[in-house]
């Protein structure tokens, strides 16, 4: 069939067809020649020179035929048809060309399958005939093997035997020869294109003849599956390789449907490929990372795993350019053994250098602030200790840039210098040492730098890098050269940032405000901070309502380094926590959810692993050493944070106080999870818990136990501590109300118009009035009114009026606690 051509007369397309003979290579060093015609497109060109007759769009151009034309044109106008006829010719012969040759390629590509398929087909029809040959000679062989033992029965039988090895022989040979089997696929395609009638019935004969009569076939279902298969393969399967190979990314779960698109596969494949491998799912079930990283495999796609913290992904984490960077304040962090002068030697600055007179300059305290430094900038974090510093770290906010570490010359090195030496070496952060207290006559500031020598500072003084200044924050000496020496290591760390982008900050402190709300202090990092821009920050999201500056203005954004107050926050961040702005709502609520459950599931593994790990730890160690968890919520950080360290304290022979976690705001869900986890009771400072927690609360069994007295508190745990613990009075709470709406009433002032929504109101109880789940106030009622008259007790999901004695600030929202007095036996934990 190879040289169909050769000899024979072409069939030609009639008319204007252009032919020409292409000389084609083949496999096996064969050639063949192929007569290539291509239609030519109907086009009247006229002759060159005459120009008789109009060509189909200089026609359209030029106008009519020069020769009908009543007045002939002008030679310039001839030219011009002249070249646009030429130029339309030039066109048309390279689309010619392009066609033929894109005909040849098709041509060339039909006869290389064509000449493959037939090779192929050869080279079986040969394979099954030897085969056959074979399994004839051995069926005579046997034949007369058996006719010489068992003349009659056994004839038969032997028959069946050879007679099915042929035809079922070839498929495990097949197997090895992938590449032939290919190309016999991609012959079959080809020649079932052309003719799939001739092809089948081929086929069918070839393995009539192989298998004999009895033979297994296949159906013919079968083939045209296969032939579609091969077709398949030979249509796209090269390229489609190659172009397929996609990195799929893979989260901790992931929808089966999902998956298929990311493959770029089609569903049903990949959940027959899930049922191989014993996973009986449709296309809506979720599949863990495990499986489907194997069906991807299988696929032959790559890996990537995510996890589910993707969502933060919309968070703007560019590198900036180089020219887009500009230098930014340094953020400066107090450090320094307590009572060595730190909270001093702020307070000292900030008098020093806020300039007085300016809007609340120097009363302002916002846990950050500026000061100007000839011209420069410089920020001050007010919140000294390590604890802070710590706690920032821990959450990833790397704030600080220079430590200012304060040693008292009357004191020199103490436990907490050291500590603070090595958070700042851990963190990376250069030192300035602040030789405080000079003025001091038991001043001994070459007593503090020799004593730093051992712990590898060496100050400049010793010849070392560590600048060393000596200051006292009580008669403002050596302040100047403190700020010198902070200007000049902030100059030496090229400190730059790029105010033209999506703001990004950390949270130096947050708090629960009475009548603001959620309020955070903010230092920006990077970008600029505006009002109106959405972010996320830590668990919590929101959309700046306001930004108040160190002074106490309002101001409408925060560059690099400026600490500001941010309002509009749905809930209270933790210290630490970093802020980021966000396009949408939609992002901000999806990423601040995500974080919360995350952090959710953490703290329950983190307080289950502590109570078991640590307890067992403990109990080894010694066993009548017990110890008593807690959780802390309280309304500021600071007392969260006095709480903390006050419990800390607390301990003897026997007990030992564990704070598990300490926050601010009211007492959630996820507090009273943590505490169950870990069989603790949750101290609420001035704080209560929401509906859901008190809910959860009641049906784990949690103890909730409020306080808005340090002492008070402290004294509990101490007792509960040390199992001194005696019947006390204890207050219990026997109802809420709601307030709906304030009411003037002449003679007895201010009246809450209250819903009660849990328990009972009492007029002989003691009330509390709530603000966002903080208590604002306590005292007693002067009414309880229902409808007009006065009662003892509003029942559940009745309304009624209340008035406080001596309270009038109540507004619509608020929430009225009632409690009561009685005497228990008091258990804590
Ligand atoms: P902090 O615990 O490190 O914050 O230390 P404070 O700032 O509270 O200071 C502790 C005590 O040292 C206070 O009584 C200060 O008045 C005193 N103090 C701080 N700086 C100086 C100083 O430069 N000179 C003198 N004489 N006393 C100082």
């Amino acid at each position: 069939m190879s040289d169909t051509t050769d000899g024979k007369k072409t069939l030609g397309l009639r008319g204007g067809a252009r032919s020409g003979q292409v000389k084609q290579s083949f496999s096996h060093g064969r050639t063949k020649n192929v007569v290539v015609e291509t239609k030519r497109k109907r086009v009247v060109v006229p002759k060159p020179g005459a120009g008789s007759k109009p060509a189909g769009p200089v026609g359209q151009v030029g106008g009519s035929d020069p020769s009908k034309r009543p007045g002939g044109i002008s030679d310039a106008e001839l030219e011009r048809r002249m070249k646009a006829l030429a130029a339309a010719k030039a066109r048309e012969s390279e689309e010619k060309a392009q066609r033929a040759a894109e005909e040849k390629a098709r041509e060339e590509e039909r006869e290389r399958r064509r000449a493959e398929a037939e090779a192929k087909e050869r080279e079986e029809r040969e394979r099954e005939e030897a085969l056959r040959a074979k399994a004839e000679e051995e069926a005579r062989q046997k034949r007369e093997a058996e006719e010489a033992s068992k003349r009659a029965a056994a004839a038969p039988k032997a028959e069946d035997t050879p007679q099915r090895a042929p035809v079922s022989k070839p498929a495990p040979q097949a197997t090895p020869r992938k590449s032939e089997r290919e190309r016999e696929d991609r012959g079959r395609a080809a020649r079932g294109r052309e003719d799939s009638g001739r092809r089948s019935g081929k086929l069918t004969l070839n393995q009539a003849l192989a298998g004999g009569e009895g033979g297994r076939q296949r159906s013919l279902a079968a083939m045209k599956r296969k032939q579609e298969r091969a077709r398949q393969k030979a249509m796209g399967g090269a390229q489609e390789r190659e172009k397929i190979v996609r990195d799929v990314q893979l989260p901790e779960t992931i929808v089966v449907s999902e998956l298929a698109n990311r493959m770029a596969e089609r569903v049903p494949d990949v959940i027959k490929a899930l049922m191989q491998n014993g996973m009986m799912v449709t296309q809506n079930q979720s599949i863990d990372a495990d499986t489907a990283e194997l069906i991807v495999e299988e696929f032959g796609h790559r890996v990537q795993r995510v996890s589910d913290a993707d969502v933060e992904d919309v968070i703007d984490t560019v590198d900036d350019k180089e020219e887009d960077l500009q230098p930014r304040p340094p953020v400066i962090t107090v450090m320094g053994h307590v009572d060595h002068g730190k909270t001093s030697l702020l307070d000292a600055i900030r008098n020093a250098k806020v300039v007085a007179g300016e809007a609340g300059g120097i009363t302002q305290h916002i846990g950050a602030y500026q000061v100007d430094q000839d011209g420069d900038k410089l920020t001050f974090l007010d919140t000294p200790g390590h604890a802070a510093f710590t706690s920032m770290r821990a959450r990833g906010a790397q704030v600080t840039d220079i430590v200012v570490l304060v040693v008292a010359a009357d004191d020199a090195v103490m436990p907490q210098t050291v500590e603070a030496i090595n958070h700042a070496k851990a963190a990376e952060v250069p030192m300035i040492i602040a030789i405080n207290k000079i003025d001091r006559p038991e001043a001994n500031p070459d007593k503090v730098r020799t004593d730093l020598l051992q712990h590898e500072v060496i100050v400049e003084k010793m010849s070392g890098e560590v600048q060393d200044v000596e200051v006292s924050a009580i008669n403002g000496t050596g302040l100047d050269n403190l700020l010198e020496a902070i200007s000049l290591q902030s100059e030496i760390l090229e400190l730059k940032a790029n105010p033209d982008r999506a703001a990004s900050g950390a949270v130096i402190e947050a708090q629960l405000d009475v009548g603001r709300g959620p309020v955070a202090t903010v230092l920006v990092q990077n970008g600029t901070l505006k009002q109106g821009d959405i972010f996320v920050v830590g668990e919590q999201w929101g959309k700046v309502r306001a930004l108040i500056n160190d002074k106490g203005e309002r101001v409408k954004e925060a560059g690099p380094s400026v600490p500001v107050e941010v309002l509009g926050l749905n809930g209270t961040p933790e210290a630490g926590d970093v802020l980021n702005v966000v396009d949408t709502e939609a992002q901000a609520r999806e990423i601040a959810a995500y974080r919360e459950s995350a952090a959710k599931e953490k703290r329950a593994a983190a307080g289950a692993a502590t109570t078991l790990e640590q307890l067992m730890a403990k109990a080894k160690e010694d066993e009548n050493v017990a110890e008593l968890p807690i959780l802390v919520k309280a309304d500021v950080q600071g007392s969260a944070e006095a709480i903390v360290q006050a419990m800390e304290k607390i301990g003897n022979e026997e007990v030992r106080v564990r704070v598990l976690h300490s926050g601010v705001g009211a007492i959630t869900e996820s507090d009273v999870g943590l505490a169950e986890a870990s069989s603790a009771p949750v101290i609420g400072f001035n704080v209560r818990a929401n509906a859901p927690a008190r809910n959860a609360a009641n049906q784990k069994g949690v103890e909730i136990r409020y306080y808005s007295v340090i002492y008070d508190l402290v004294d509990d745990v101490k007792a509960a501590a040390s199992g001194l613990l005696s019947a006390e009075v204890r207050e219990n709470f026997i109802g809420y109300a709601e307030i709906k709406e304030v009411f003037k009433v002449s003679g007895v002032g201010r009246v809450a118009g209250c819903l009660v929504t849990e328990g009972v109101a009492r007029r002989s109880a003691g009330v509390r009035l709530l603000r966002d789940n903080v208590v604002i106030h306590e005292g007693t009622l002067k009414t309880l009114k229902r409808f007009k008259d006065e009662v003892a007790e509003v029942q559940s999901g009745q309304e009624c009026g209340m008035a406080f004695e001596n309270y009038e600030d109540i507004r619509q929202g608020d929430v009225i606690e009632i409690f009561e007095r009685e005497e228990v036996e008091r258990t804590l934990a």
